[in-house]
């Protein structure tokens, strides 16, 4: 695993390489235009903005190498998530969706597709090994599950949902085609919030689809082209620029945290920890919403802010969004701090709870 993936990061960095004549710059232009000069026959890819962009292509080029798979680019997770589901079901069909994740997608489900006949079951994650998958077309997976951070194994349930005929996607956000494999996996189709680690400075929404199904592709860069969520060029910049530094971000995150859980894991303040074992989320139940609070905003290394995956330590309380999670449980995001500085001042705002 390590080998392969010093091979894809190696790849990602040089995506560009090949590609430059002499005098051209290394790192992708910002091209902002609407129109590209195009007189006569439509001899060239270059048409419109809408339909291509060359810094949104290079931001491709880098995730589809860590991907080793094709790549289609959106302003937002979301946005990678709704293309997803309009490639993939359709009116009539069931989609299974993890009970415990990312909760705008059932939003997504529940309030606008269940008005164009697209039903859905939501169940926990942990469930999914032993889910009847005949009823869907499409199996949506979510491992470790946010906020929950509970695990199904991608494996067993491609395994499954192949023998029923269904499509499995799995929203690959938390652990980064670096930690997770969803394609070799079994999975058909990954989406990204590339939002989060991806992007990793928290200065900008991005958001990918992979597959290697060359049908599915070529929806999905249709639905791209047609509802027209081509992502900026200067996100596109500022993804490709974070990405760059992804495998050494999260060798200091994923090392931070097993040095903070190390020093956590039995402290009197925390009523339970959570950590599916890899990775830079931690679960952290407290015994009330005020000592979460407190937690969270006296510690001067913990930014108070939602999200995740970014160079800074940050943490909140899931239930203020209606997450089916304890009133006191904090999702925190393991940052890239000094390891000795940020263990000591968590440790600290534990001691004074
Ligand atoms: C944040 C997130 C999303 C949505 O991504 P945006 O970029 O905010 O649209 C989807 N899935 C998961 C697991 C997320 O954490």
């Amino acid at each position: 695993m390590e080998k392969e993936n010093a091979k894809r990061i190696l790849a990602m960095l040089h995506a560009r390489s090949g590609s430059l004549e002499n005098g051209e710059p290394i790192s992708p232009p910002i091209v902002t235009t609407a129109k590209y000069a195009l007189a006569g026959a439509p001899n060239t890819p270059y048409t419109y903005g809408r339909d291509i962009n060359p810094t949104v292509e290079a931001a491709e080029a880098a995730i589809a190498a860590l991907e080793e798979a094709a790549i289609v680019a959106f302003p937002s997770g979301m946005a990678a998530i709704t293309a997803a589901l309009m490639v993939t079901v359709k009116a009539g069909d069931r989609i299974l969706v993890p009970s415990d994740g990312y909760y705008v997608t059932r939003v997504m489900l529940e309030e606008i597709l269940a008005d164009h006949d697209i039903q859905f079951d939501a169940i926990p994650t942990k469930a999914f090994a032993t889910a009847d998958l005949s009823p869907y077309a499409v199996v949506w997976c979510e491992t470790p599950s946010n906020p929950g951070l509970d695990l199904c194994s991608i494996r067993s349930v491609a395994e499954a949902a192949r023998a029923s005929g269904a499509k499995v996607v799995v929203d690959n956000t938390t652990l980064t085609p670096l930690l997770q494999r969803p394609l070799d996996l079994g999975a058909d189709m990954v989406v990204s919030s590339d939002t989060k680690a991806m992007a990793g400075h928290s200065d900008c929404l991005f958001g990918h689809v992979a597959t290697r199904d060359a049908d599915l592709f070529k929806k999905t860069a249709k639905w791209r082209k047609v509802s027209g969520s081509i992502p900026d060029p200067f996100a596109a910049f500022l993804m490709h620029r974070g990405l760059m530094t992804l495998e050494l971000r999260l060798e200091r995150m994923c090392q931070n945290a097993l040095a903070l859980l190390d020093r956590i894991e039995s402290h009197a303040a925390i009523e339970t920890v959570k950590y599916p074992g890899i990775g830079f989320v931690i679960g952290l139940t407290f015994a009330s919403e005020t000592k979460a609070e407190a937690f969270i905003n006296n510690c001067p290394v913990i930014f108070a802010s939602t999200s995740f995956g970014g160079v800074h330590t940050s943490a909140e309380r899931r239930a203020r969004w209606g997450d089916e999670v304890p009133e006191g449980f904090v999702r925190l995001s393991i940052g890239c701090e000094p390891t000795a500085e940020l263990v000591s001042a968590i440790e600290a705002s534990l001691d004074a709870l």
